[in-house]
């Protein structure tokens, strides 16, 4: 079967890469891309045989899936259409509240979707190293994150930062939210056992680099994944696409997708 897919934010630059990414493939097409009412990319032709609209409602008609990386308020508007249309999903926005991860619980009750805050298969493998070091090592080695990406982003830390941040908390058998520790200022006293601190650096065109620390007695460990293209976002995702359609509903991760085994 070749899957259908509705791109969103054509104009956008990682929506820019899943079109480039698709060109070529015999197991998915871009059925239709959809942008914001008012993008200045609406009526254009973005891949063979596609133009950009605004109507999201026939771009998720004509697709058996869509691929996200928008906003995080169109992220939560889109799921809520697509749940009406019980439409499969691949959602890569970071930068989600609440209220977005809300919409998305709501899609999953009624169809699948794959929420990855990166789709990148190094990445991905990353989280399951930082996992088990931190398993290993312990709080002991005082764990840290530090991310880099380029001047245009818009959430601080990255979705992938706060996702390798929890895995070490995984791995330390600790709850994220009791012991992270966003950035630091001012008198903070000393750093208390256990606790996970991420800090974020902007600047430039960096695409994504993500370093897990681990500081023991006269040692540390660095793991680091370093992005040179978006390309390795947008193939990920279109496995994900390729992957998803057809599965019962569910919210699922880019583990899933590869295959990994979880614990
Ligand atoms: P961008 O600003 O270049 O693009 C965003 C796009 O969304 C624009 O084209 C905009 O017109 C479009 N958009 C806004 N509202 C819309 C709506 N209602 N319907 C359709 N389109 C709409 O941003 P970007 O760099 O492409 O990143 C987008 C998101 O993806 C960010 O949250 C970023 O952090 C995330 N991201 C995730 C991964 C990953 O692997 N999960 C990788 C890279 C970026």
């Amino acid at each position: 079967m070749t899957a259908q897919v509705c791109v969103l934010g054509p104009s956008g630059k990682m929506g820019r890469a899943v079109i480039e990414a698709a060109s070529g493939r015999g197991d998915l097409e871009i059925a239709a891309a959809v942008d914001s009412p008012g993008a200045r990319i609406l009526g254009a032709q973005v891949h063979p045989g596609v133009v950009a609209t605004a109507d999201l409602a026939a771009g998720l008609d004509t697709s058996d899936v869509y691929v996200d990386f928008t906003t995080p308020s169109a992220t939560r508007a889109v799921a809520r259409v697509a749940a009406l249309a019980r439409r499969a999903a691949v959602i890569g926005t970071t930068g989600l509240g609440a209220d977005d991860e809300a919409a998305i619980a709501a899609l999953a009750k009624v169809a699948p979707v794959v929420v990855a805050a990166n789709f990148s298969l190094g990445v991905n493998m990353m989280l399951g190293f930082v996992r088990e070091a931190a398993r290993a090592l312990g709080p002991e080695w005082d764990a840290e994150v530090s991310e880099i990406h380029h001047r245009a982003k818009r959430d601080s830390p990255s979705g992938t930062a706060l996702a390798i941040a929890r895995a070490i908390a995984a791995g330390h058998g600790a709850d994220y939210d009791k012991v992270k520790r966003h950035a630091r200022d001012g008198d903070v006293g000393a750093r208390p056992r256990g606790e996970i601190g991420v800090t974020a650096i902007r600047g430039g065109d960096v695409i994504g680099e993500h370093t897990a620390f681990f500081f023991g007695a006269a040692e540390r460990l660095e793991i680091t994944h370093r992005a040179t293209s978006r390309s390795i976002f947008a193939v990920g995702a279109l496995r994900a696409a390729v992957w998803v359609v057809g599965k019962p509903p569910g919210r699922y991760d880019m583990l899933d997708v590869l295959g990994f085994a979880k614990s």
